[in-house]
Formats: structure tokens, C-alpha cells, sequence
């Protein structure tokens, strides 16, 4: 069940070329976006934990069922590895790589 629902998050092509506007206004375009589906988070911080660039940390919010959220604090340092949604026991995030434009695109 939770695999079909990763299906469905797939980002629109347009999305992942163009970043994010945080990506747009930093000098350092970032080379990755996660993507979070906050319904299914059980507040683990598995995901924050495993980041290697520290993109993610534990944050005030709660989802509906009452568990805390992570927050994306730093996108401009995502990657894209997919480390978080490796280690996600909820399939809850995700990474993807961004693609650049090349020059003449
Ligand atoms: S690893 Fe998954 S379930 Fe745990 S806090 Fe991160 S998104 Fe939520
Ligand atoms: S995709 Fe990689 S760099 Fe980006 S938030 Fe997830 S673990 Fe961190």
C-alpha cells in the first residue's frame, strides 16, 4: 500500500528542473528536493538523523495523528540522495536529483 502511495508523489518533470524558490534565491542551487507526506509520518526522526548535509530537523508541527513533523531546514544542502527515504520506516520522504539545464536548453 505505501509503495503505490510513493508512486503517486513523483514530482512534475517542470518541478524538478526548475528547484524550488529557495534553490532560485540561493548563490549554491541545490543539487536535490525531499519530499515529505506528512500523513504517514510517525515522528521517528529516522530521516533527520541519516541526512548527510543536516537538510532536516524535528520541528513543532504535528500531523493529524499527533506526531511531530520534520521540517526542511536547510533545502539548499539537499542532494537528493534519498538517504531519508531509505531509512524511512513509513515511506513517508523522499529525495530526488534535480536536473540542470544545460546551456542552449
Ligand atoms: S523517518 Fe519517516 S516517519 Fe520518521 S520522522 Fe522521518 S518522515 Fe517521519
Ligand atoms: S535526499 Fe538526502 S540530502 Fe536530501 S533530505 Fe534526504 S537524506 Fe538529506
Amino acid at each position: 500500500m505505501n509503495i503505490i502511495f510513493t508512486l503517486f508523489w513523483i514530482p512534475k518533470q517542470e518541478e524538478i528542473r526548475m528547484g524550488t524558490e529557495a534553490e532560485k534565491e540561493s548563490s549554491t542551487p541545490a543539487k536535490g528536493k525531499v519530499y515529505i507526506k506528512e500523513d504517514l509520518c510517525k515522528g521517528c526522526s529516522f530521516c533527520v538523523v541519516f541526512c548527510p548535509t543536516d537538510v532536516l530537523a524535528m520541528g513543532g508541527r504535528l500531523n493529524y495523528k499527533g506526531y511531530h513533523l520534520p521540517d526542511v531546514v536547510a533545502p539548499e544542502q539537499c542532494n537528493g540522495c534519498d538517504m531519508c527515504g531509505l531509512y524511512c520506516p513509513d515511506f513517508a520522504i523522499f529525495g530526488v536529483r534535480l536536473k540542470r539545464k544545460k546551456k542552449g536548453e
